[in-house]
């Protein structure tokens, strides 16, 4: 609690969105996540204590929009659009974007789903990179509240691919061995982005945030946690 550190800045009201594992997700109802772990790790540099709560991903943008929550952390992609409503950290890890699909499907660019049903996750990079393909709210685009709900609609058929961030495919690969999927990377389809932590505009924590990453970059404590979680 704040009272506990005298050193405290005060306490943050932190929110993430724990269905995107590896970043942000729920390991026996804990979160956990690089991004759970980059956070604790940036709030005792910076010198505050938080309060974290895993809501969803439209409330998650909302609460930090309106100003209820100070910051949000949860793979969330910098870009021009979001920066007219939000402020956001330095980068802090590189994506881009995977096609995952079931086996036996003839999926070898990103071309090659223009024709499918695809899931992605609504309002997020994923969905405007297959709408890049098939079109703006294209039929054939079916958006879910959560990726973890395109991922189901894969397994049950419902859709043919998701396009979603390649780390968060890889995992869902690795840890679904039965699942009978496969996917791909095409980078002429799709760019690189990065991830950064969101702020209300103007926040005056962003700085502070800055800093501490900074500073676990310079450290090696980045390169330790990228190391655990993403290390061969
Ligand atoms: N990186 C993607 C985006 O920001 C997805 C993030 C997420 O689903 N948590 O749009």
């Amino acid at each position: 609690s704040a009272q506990s550190d005298k050193n405290s800045k005060g306490t943050l009201s932190v929110v993430t969105e724990a269905g995107f594992a590896p970043f942000s997700y729920l390991d026996k109802g804990e979160l956990a996540g690089f991004d759970i772990e980059l956070l604790d790790a940036v709030m005792k540099e910076a010198g505050y204590d938080y309060d974290i709560q895993n809501v969803g991903w439209e409330s998650m943008l909302a609460s930090v929009q309106n100003g209820e929550a100070d910051l949000a952390i949860a793979g969330i992609t910098i870009n021009d659009d979001r920066r007219e409503s939000y402020d956001f950290s330095s980068p802090y890890f590189e994506s881009t974007h995977k096609i995952v699909f079931r086996e036996g499907e003839n999926i070898t660019s990103g071309e090659d789903i223009q024709d499918l049903k695809v899931g992605v996750q609504a309002g997020t990079t994923g969905a405007e990179a297959a709408e890049k393909i098939l079109g703006a709210n294209h039929p054939n685009i079916a958006k879910y509240d959560a990726n973890t709900l395109a991922f189901m609609s894969l397994q049950s058929g419902d859709v043919d691919a998701v396009v979603t961030d390649n780390v968060v495919a890889n995992e869902y690969v690795k840890n679904n061995p039965d699942a009978k999927v496969e996917m791909i990377e095409d980078p002429d389809t799709f760019d690189s982005e990065f991830y950064g932590i969101l702020f209300p505009k103007g926040s005056e924590v962003t700085e502070d945030v800055n800093t501490a990453l900074q500073t676990l970059i310079e450290n090696g404590t980045y390169a330790e946690l990228y190391d655990k979680w993403f290390g061969a």
